[in-house]
């Protein structure tokens, strides 16, 4: 098998394996083809891996932040490099078109390596001056073992969203990626060793839920960051609790995009197609109840639906398509059985619709109109490519509207009156919010959701926050007074 990688796990600097764990197939999406079979960890290998990342994580941890940025910064120039080789296996692992993986997946990794690989050297405490000379001053230290545990849509740049900042901070990691997609977390590993990374500082072990639940409670462990299903969040953030554990919870949602009448509806239609049908609409972000002011709605649909037959559907190597298949044939059936639910709720298909027959999980681009609030396509996450268009007539309707739901992972508005935009945006409750634009995520900018949708930021300044504590020590420069 082609994309057969050495082993299916990368523990303490190589390879290991342990073929009585479960078998995990990985299937590649455009033909439904085995391209690789790897084995879920067995307790003894995730007893590996957790004593592995224990025993590396003081000496890591007691290099400078230059030497530790250099080791990241490097990882970040090998996967450049690397980034065809990369995006050509990641392409094979989840279906995304080979387009959008060249320039969305190894090198967003990359980013963020280079970025929190520049922040290490300057990560510190503070000197804080106190009354008659006395002062405090504060030791940033790392939380110590972390466990990140991947979703399937993004599988290199949530490997690395993880563990860069993880790493910048001296902590060490034991990653467990999806089992749909287990192949690119350990090029990751791979690499950082590559970089110069001491072994055991970045681990990669494979497996279904269990695994990541066994790791989740295991008392070596300080820190969780999950990417994940709001079930799966609710599970793994209860167990880390139990533990009193540090955690980061990347959730799911249902985001709403506001189109106002006045907006510049090529852009609006832009964004509403980056934002529904990017990697086959399997992005947590995705604004997937767009509201359309009622003045344009026509033009609106009249435009998307022109654009939507641009769409290039097939083979994801092929670098002219742009639109894959999904990332399994579970995946494709959840997300048809909503297209049946919309159209029993009463919805209006005006776009898409059916799978494409042949090999493949591949569906078409999807558009309801008429949707109403209460219906299950506007409700639920589908995480496939179904937008669901809402008429509104008014700007506290839409935006009271846009907040009734349980999540908060992100919100969008188009329209060219800035004083509306912003007034908008700080009505949303949403973690990371749009003004004409939707879905970007550069590594300098916080990411997060508020409500269900999650706990906590990743990418930016704000994931040192999440990836360290603060030791204060206070110094007494006076005689100590007691009352007897
Ligand atoms: P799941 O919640 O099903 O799984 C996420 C990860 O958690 C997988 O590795 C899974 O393993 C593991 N897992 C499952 N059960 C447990 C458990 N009890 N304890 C510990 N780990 C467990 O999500 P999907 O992989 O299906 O990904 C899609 C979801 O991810 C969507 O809801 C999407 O919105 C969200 N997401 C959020 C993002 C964000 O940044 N906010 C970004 C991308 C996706 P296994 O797969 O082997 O069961």
């Amino acid at each position: 098998m082609k994309f057969q990688p050495t082993a299916s796990h990368f523990i303490n600097g190589a390879y290991v394996e342990d073929t009585s764990g479960a078998p995990i197939d990985v299937i590649y999406p455009a033909t439904g083809n085995v391209i690789a079979r790897l084995h879920s960890a067995t307790p003894d290998i995730v007893n590996q891996a957790l004593t592995s990342a224990k025993n590396a994580q003081a000496d890591w941890a007691a290099l400078s932040g230059t030497e530790r940025g250099r080791v990241l910064r490097r990882a970040a120039d090998i996967m450049r490099e690397r980034n065809r080789e990369l995006s050509i296996l990641e392409t094979h692992d989840t279906g995304k078109p080979l387009q959008e993986t060249l320039v969305a997946d190894a090198t967003s990794g990359a980013d963020a390596l280079e970025y929190f690989g520049g922040l290490a050297a300057s990560l510190t405490g503070e000197h804080i001056p106190l009354g008659g000379g006395d002062f405090v001053y504060t030791i940033r230290e790392a939380l110590g073992v972390c466990v990140g545990i991947g979703a399937w849509n993004y599988p290199t740049q949530i490997a690395c969203w993880k563990g860069a900042p993880a790493l910048a901070c001296g902590n060490t990691m034991v990653f467990k990626p999806s089992e749909t997609t287990p192949l690119s977390a350990l090029q990751v590993a791979e690499i950082l060793i590559e970089a110069g990374a001491p072994k055991g500082v970045y681990n990669v072990i494979q497996g279904y839920g269990d695994v990541g639940a066994s790791l989740v409670t295991d008392p070596r462990v300080a820190k969780v960051s999950l990417t994940g299903s709001v079930p799966t969040g609710r599970k793994v953030y209860a167990a880390a609790a139990d533990g009193m554990k540090h955690v980061t919870m990347e959730l799911g949602g249902k985001s709403p995009m506001i189109v106002f009448d006045d907006a510049d509806i090529e852009n609006a239609v832009s964004g509403a197609i980056l934002g529904n049908f990017y990697s086959s609409g399997q992005v947590c972000s995705n604004g997937t109840r767009v509201f359309v002011q009622k003045g344009i709605k026509e033009a609106f649909l009249k435009r998307l639906s022109e654009r939507l037959e641009n769409a290039i559907i097939g083979d994801p190597l092929d670098e002219n398509v742009n639109f894959g298949p999904m990332v399994s044939e579970n995946q494709l059936n959840i997300a048809l059985s909503y297209v049946e639910k919309g159209k029993a709720d009463g919805a209006l298909l005006v776009y898409g619709g059916t799978r494409i027959e042949g090999n493949g999980y591949y569906m078409q681009p999807t558009v309801f109109a008429d949707v109403t609030d209460d219906m299950a396509i506007a409700r639920e996450e589908i995480f496939g490519p179904v937008m669901s268009v809402l008429d509104f007539d008014t700007e506290q309707e839409v935006l009271a509207r846009a907040n009734d739901t349980e999540f908060g992972l992100a919100a969008g508005v188009f329209t060219n009156d800035l004083t509306r935009a912003h007034r908008v945006v700080a009505g949303f409750e949403a973690g990371t919010c749009y003004i004409n634009t939707y879905n970007l995520a550069p590594v300098e900018a916080p990411f997060g959701g508020s409500k269900m949708s999650g706990v906590g930021r990743e990418n930016s300044k704000l994931a040192i926050n999440h990836f360290s504590e603060m030791k204060t020590v206070y110094v007494s420069m006076n005689d100590v007074e007691a009352p007897y």
